[in-house]
Order: C-alpha cells, then sequence, then structure tokens
C-alpha cells in the first residue's frame, strides 16, 4: 500500500516507511492510498467472530500487501491479547470498555500493534539499526507505549513526561519498567515535552546519528488499528439485534481515535453517524458551527487526555472529505462539555445506573443522552478505566474507587527516570550521547 501525505498527494511512500518515520517529510500525515472496502459476508457473519478473527480481515485491508498473512495474524493475535466487552449503561446507551488491556486505556491497542509492526520490520532488516521512538505525555500515551514496546528488540522508548504533572498512578505505569523503557522527566509543562521531541525531529545532526520515530496518533501503526473496536462494538451490537441505527461516540482530544473510526465506516462498516465529545477544548466543536477552524493553546481540564489546542488528525479528517465542511457535518456532530457537567454526569449516571465513568467516557455518555434520536442505539467509547482518575472520580463521588490488580502491580515498582530541564540543547546532548 502506498502512503501520501495530507500536505501533498504527490509525496508518497511506502508503509513501513511511514511507520518509521511517523511524520512526512512536508510535515504532513501519512494517509493510506485507498481504503478497501470488505465484503458483504463478512458483515453477514461478523456477529459470529471473535474480535481476533475481525481485527485480522480489517488488518488485511490495511496492511494485507504488506505483510504476509500469517505474520499479520501473529502481529493482531498478540496485540489483542484482552477483550473489549460492550457494557450497557442503560436502554440505548452503551459503554465500548476499552480499558481492559495493560495500562487500562484504549491507547493500548494502537501501542501494542505499532511496537509488534516495528519489532516485526526491525526483524526483516536483520535487526542490525536500532529505532528509537519519542513520545511526549501528559499521562496515558506515556503508558501505553512504554508497555506496548516493553522487550521489543532493536527499539527503544524514551517517555518525556512533565515533572510534578502526572499523577503517580500515571508516572508508575512508564517510570518502572527498566529494560529499553528510558522515562526522562522534564522541568516543564506537557507542551513543553512535546516541543523537544518536535525539535529533535527537525534536527538534521540527531537525525543523522540515530533512527527517530514518533509513537503520537500521528503514526499510521499506531493510528490504523483504532479502526479495529469500531467493528467489534458493531458485531456486538448486531448480537444483541441494536446494531441497525448505531451511533457511536467518542470522546476527542487528538482525534486520532475518532478518524480510525471514521475508516472504518468508508470501508463499509455501518455506523449511522459519529459524535465527537469535546471537554472545554472545543476546538473541533467551533469548526463544525462556524467552518473555520482555529487552534489556540489548550485550557487543563479534569478529562486531560482531551486537552488539546490544535488536534493533529484533524488534517485527516480534511482530507478524508475533500475539506468539505458539509460533508463533515452530515457525518459528525460535536459536544462539549465543561468540568462540573463532566462531573455532574458521572455523579448522575452511577447514581441512576451503578455505572461508573471515567471523565473521559462522561462526556461520551452525555453527549449520547443529549443527541440521541429515539430510534437511534448509542454507543460510546470508554476511553480509560476510572481508577486512573482516581483522586479525581473519588472526589466526585464521594466514596472510594477501587483499584484493577493490574494497576496496582505497577505501583510497587522502583521508580527511575532522568531528570532534564525544558532546554532542548540539554535533550539533544543527552540523546547524541546515547
Ligand atoms: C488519548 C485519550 C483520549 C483522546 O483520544 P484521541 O485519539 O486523541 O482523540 C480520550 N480519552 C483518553 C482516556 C485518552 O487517553
Amino acid at each position: 500500500m502506498i502512503y501520501y501525505s495530507t500536505n501533498d498527494k504527490n509525496n508518497t511512500t511506502s508503509l513501513k516507511n511511514a511507520v518509521v518515520t511517523g511524520l512526512a517529510s512536508d510535515r504532513g500525515l501519512y494517509m493510506p492510498s485507498k481504503l478497501n472496502p470488505l465484503p458483504k459476508e463478512f458483515f453477514d457473519n461478523i456477529q459470529n467472530m471473535t474480535f481476533q478473527e475481525i481485527a485480522f480481515e480489517v488488518a488485511k485491508a490495511f496492511f494485507g500487501e504488506d505483510i504476509p498473512e500469517n505474520d499479520l495474524k501473529a502481529i493482531v493475535n498478540d496485540t489483542l491479547s484482552f477483550d473489549c466487552p460492550v457494557a450497557k449503561v442503560e436502554d440505548n446507551i452503551y459503554s465500548l470498555e476499552l480499558f481492559h488491556g495493560p495500562t487500562l486505556a484504549f491507547k493500548d491497542v494502537g501501542g501494542r500493534f505499532m511496537a509488534r509492526l516495528l519489532g516485526y520490520f526491525n526483524k526483516q532488516e536483520g535487526g542490525s539499526d536500532l529505532v528509537n521512538v519519542l513520545v511526549a505525555t501528559s499521562g496515558d500515551t506515556g503508558s501505553a507505549v512504554a508497555n506496548g514496546f516493553l522487550g521489543v528488540p532493536g527499539i527503544h522508548v524514551y517517555v518525556l513526561y512533565p515533572k510534578g504533572k502526572v499523577s503517580p498512578i500515571q508516572e508508575c505505569q512508564f517510570t518502572t519498567l527498566g529494560q529499553n523503557i528510558t522515562a526522562i522527566e522534564v522541568d516543564g509543562v506537557f507542551d513543553d515535552c512535546q516541543s523537544l521531541v518536535k525539535s529533535a525531529f527537525m534536527d538534521k545532526e540527531l537525525s543523522s546519528h540515530m533512527k527517530l520515530t514518533s509513537a503520537n496518533s500521528i503514526n499510521v501503526a499506531r493510528f490504523l488499528p483504532q479502526s479495529f473496536y469500531y467493528f467489534y462494538a458493531y458485531a456486538q451490537m448486531k448480537r444483541l439485534g441494536l446494531a441497525d441505527q448505531m451511533v457511536v461516540c467518542v470522546p476527542s482530544g487528538n482525534f486520532g481515535n475518532i478518524t480510525a473510526g471514521i475508516f472504518g465506516a468508508k470501508m463499509g462498516l455501518p455506523i449511522k453517524r459519529f459524535i465527537a465529545a469535546n471537554n472545554a477544548n472545543d476546538i473541533f466543536f467551533n469548526y463544525l458551527q462556524s467552518g473555520v477552524y482555529s487552534p489556540r493553546p489548550s485550557v487543563q481540564t479534569i478529562a486531560n487526555a482531551m486537552d488539546v489546542g490544535d488536534p493533529s488528525n484533524f488534517a485527516r479528517i480534511l482530507d478524508l472529505y475533500g475539506k468539505d465542511h458539509e460533508a463533515i457535518c452530515k457525518d459528525i456532530s460535536g459536544a462539549t462539555y465543561s468540568d462540573d457537567q463532566i462531573a455532574e454526569t458521572i455523579k448522575d449516571v452511577i447514581t441512576r445506573t451503578g455505572y461508573l465513568c471515567d471523565p473521559h467516557g462522561a462526556c461520551g455518555y452525555k453527549a449520547l443522552q443529549e443527541g440521541l434520536q429515539p430510534d437511534e442505539v448509542g454507543v460510546f467509547l470508554e476511553t480509560a478505566h476510572p481508577a486512573k482518575f482516581k483522586d479525581t472520580v473519588e472526589a466526585i463521588i464521594g466514596g472510594p474507587v477501587e483499584i484493577p490488580e493490574k494497576l496496582a502491580a505497577f505501583m510497587k515498582g522502583t521508580k527511575q527516570s532522568i531528570p532534564l530541564s525544558k532546554e532542548f540543547a540539554d535533550f539533544k546532548a543527552f540523546l547524541l550521547a546515547q
């Protein structure tokens, strides 16, 4: 499959190069040159298939030209060693629980797939050239990527996180791993970490010294596999006889997750429409209303994985729809919620139904509750386990949130991280010494 840049359709490359470089040379995002539709028989039978079987068919549509079937099957099966079940919250509203992976958030799917794909490419090359993955995190991305790549030969991961700005639970998920994972504690805020990573990619001396790539959702290897669980959600709803008017609502920050779902729909997945739920960072919501895209610095919220002021995958949405605002509005509507509304929603849902949402999922739930038509059934993506935001959620519900065993295990490890200033010169000197 050929991949092209959102900045220039003639700037093309292979899957492997797209994955190993992350971003196109013109700073655009890579797009697959075609979205292969899945056959009618697949959808007719999908309710009888397992998650791994469904994901393999979808993976073949994306990667089948580039990776032999058996290798691809191994990558898919190894990635999806956990379930993403649908849970009923109330009549007509269901939660797609994406938090049963190792770090209890949806990014585990893309993080693990990307790690295995890079590992595969590296083995093809005889394992000679070490690939270095740089990832800036405010919490969730770093843990999913680090755990996905842990122990993968030929790859080293550097996780940059802002000192004192990441919750202790999140911090121990990437600082206690050791092996090929290095945590870097930056004396600054998340934006400083992000700009260190961006500067590193643009630095010619560094890129001639070492192979650098990104594991954020700009990378096709992390982004595309996120489409798997939309197909699986459909299969589960079809099993329940509820898939005919299915609306999917996605709590969105960088818009990688929802864009992967839209790719699925373009491949034939019968999703009636999408809702993008924002927190107070309502840049996409405003775009839908006005047709004008006005990025601005993010504000901090209790759904902090969605604190994004210039969503990177917006470029992919524009590209998919040929920049046609009207066409985008036909498929996607928006919603935006303040911290107070998120808190009220978490409290209301658990009181009425017994279901505990995390702050991100709560935005998704609320948008369905407000926006569903009577004949529609809604599925929102529950993107993280509420225990990942323990202090916030406990304060809202006025009671304890149990920590799953998987999460508790991380907290027993020893923290190891390298303190660095937010100056690029320091980061560069550190990398050059590796
Ligand atoms: C990353 C993240 C999101 C936002 O996903 P995007 O793909 O960036 O839109 C939502 N919720 C949680 C818990 C996340 O970690």
